[in-house]
């Protein structure tokens, strides 16, 4: 827990859509979470275009409601913005909203999504976030929200993309204890996980209509996920909990300092990631 002499840490996640934080950086939310931190969650767009059925306002409604679901999982506390979905581009007026929202929040850290990425609304929710980062210290800018006095440290949610370069890990976090709640989260986006992911991936016949079922058919695609990470940072692990628990780690979430936040250092790392002793 976070003790009186130490606040509590505030950690903003921001990801394009409902459910892209939860699959990058669930496991570290429900970590900081059960040490009493501040978690939140933000979705730049409102998911209205991620369906083969449904579209628009009943979509994003209906992403909204799951949002509420997830976030209730660990207590995180969970914010989407009215940007379109499939439509989100580096804007002046969206770069001021996030300006706005981050001040507000005040963040020790921010997660966020690498500038290079298959899909266009993480691009641009990536340069966002960037593009916000020193502007949050300037007070002319957004001039009506109290500018703040330090830019926070941003760090990457991991990816497998090698175009510019591959992720480089910072911090390689053991999430392995809190797997079932990682499950429950990715639970909660009931339109994505069993419905409209399986239909664009061409196995929604794979789902199983049983709730209990499709529930452990789902947590065995984010242990694959979750193993992949711990595999491949298996050295880093190694180097952070030690031989024997590094090498049992079975899975794991990673994140990468990015250049336009403060530095996240080794040992800053220690202080916002405190989950190593
Ligand atoms: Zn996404």
């Amino acid at each position: 827990m976070a003790t009186q002499s130490s606040p509590p840490l505030r950690i903003l996640v921001i990801g394009a859509h409902p459910d892209d934080c939860e699959i990058k950086a669930g496991g570290v939310a429900a970590l900081y979470r059960q040490r009493g931190h501040v978690v939140r969650f933000v979705s730049v767009t409102n998911g209205d275009a991620g369906h083969h059925e449904i579209s628009g306002p009943p979509l994003a409604a209906r992403r909204a409601q799951e949002t509420l679901a997830s976030g209730a999982v660990c207590g995180v506390e969970y914010e989407v913005l009215a940007n379109g979905d499939g439509q989100l581009v580096p804007s002046i007026p969206v770069r001021w909203e996030l300006i706005s929202m981050i001040r507000r929040f005040q963040p020790d850290l921010i997660l966020t999504h690498r500038p290079n990425d298959y899909h266009p609304d993480h691009r641009a929710t990536s340069q966002l976030v960037c593009d916000a980062a020193y502007m949050v210290t300037v007070p002319a800018v957004v001039p009506n929200v109290p500018f703040l006095k330090t830019n926070p440290v941003i760090a990457y949610l991991s990816d497998d993309f090698q175009c510019p370069y591959p992720f480089r890990p910072t911090v390689v976090v053991d999430v392995t204890p809190v797997f079932p709640e990682i499950v429950d989260m990715q639970a909660a986006h009931i339109s994505q996980f069993y419905e409209w992911l399986p239909y664009n991936q061409g196995i929604l016949d794979q789902v199983p209509a049983d709730p209990v079922q499709r529930k452990a058919w789902l947590a065995t695609q984010a242990k694959e996920r979750l193993k992949k990470v711990a595999d491949r940072f298996r050295a880093e692990l190694i180097a952070t909990y030690g031989p024997e628990r590094g090498a049992k780690v079975e899975y794991a979430e990673a994140f990468e300092g990015c250049e336009y936040g403060s530095p996240l250092t080794a040992e800053n790392a220690k202080k916002l990631f405190p989950f190593f002793d």
